[in-house]
């Protein structure tokens, strides 16, 4: 069954499945459509007064997806496109030429032998932001030799990757890992990565102590956290 109500001047549109359970769940999906998971006995009238109560959260859901599909990471690799680094936006330029990434001005400007070669355009960008990243971070962590020293902290070396899902990790061993798309973050923001994950290698855990340490390097660690996290890469 489908249905849809008026949200100020939008229409919201959703699909009802009835199922086997006592109360009723809303799914806003990424292409943002909007599900609703029935019990058996539900009436169309009860429904459609639940999606009317929750039209303010489904509509801010329905944004996010909106806004994370134009900035996010489903490229077109075409002229035009926003991309970040360091924490500014700049225009991805793609012409014909010799496989090469540069950055000028506000351009990230990218030369491909074929420019319908998406992939190609991906990996190029991908590789240059590695590479960026690895200049960057090496250069970021010096910054904090006085923390180390003073601290005691067996810090070994920094590995740059791809990581999915986390901005940084460490090991027991003293290394450190971080999410090569941090570079597209601000510099500050960065380094409460850095920062962060360095006091891990002091305590392994967020106790107390983590926190204490923390908070005497990175004072300002929930604001750039929320920046962090809310940061439209
Ligand atoms: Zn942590």
């Amino acid at each position: 069954m489908s249905s849809s109500i008026s949200y100020g001047t939008t229409n919201i549109a959703y699909d009802v499945e009835f199922r086997e359970r006592k109360t009723l769940a809303i799914e806003v999906h990424p292409d943002r459509s909007v599900h609703v998971v029935a019990p058996l006995k539900a009436t169309p009238e009860e429904i459609q007064s639940k999606v009317e109560k929750r039209a303010p959260w489904i509509a801010k859901q329905q944004r996010y997806f909106n806004g994370a599909k134009r900035i996010g990471t489903e490229k077109e690799w075409i002229s035009g496109e926003n991309v970040f680094y360091l924490g500014r936006q700049y225009r991805l330029k793609v012409d014909i030429g010799i496989a090469d990434v540069k950055m000028a001005g506000k351009y990230l400007k990218v030369t491909v032998p074929d420019k319908s070669n998406k992939s190609q355009i991906e990996a190029l960008v991908n590789s240059w932001y590695l590479r960026r990243a690895r200049i960057k971070l090496e250069e970021r962590i010096l910054l904090f030799h006085p923390m180390l020293e003073r601290e005691g902290l067996d810090f070994n070396s920094l590995i740059i990757r791809k990581l999915e899902k986390r901005w940084g990790s460490c090991t027991t061993k003293g290394n450190i890992v971080i999410n090569a798309e941090l570079i597209k973050t601000p510099i500050h923001c960065i380094d409460y990565v850095i920062i962060h994950e360095l006091c891990h290698l002091k305590y392994h855990n967020h106790g107390t102590s983590f926190w204490k340490l923390l908070n005497k390097y990175c004072p300002d660690w929930v604001k750039l956290k929320d920046k962090l996290e809310s940061f439209p890469i």
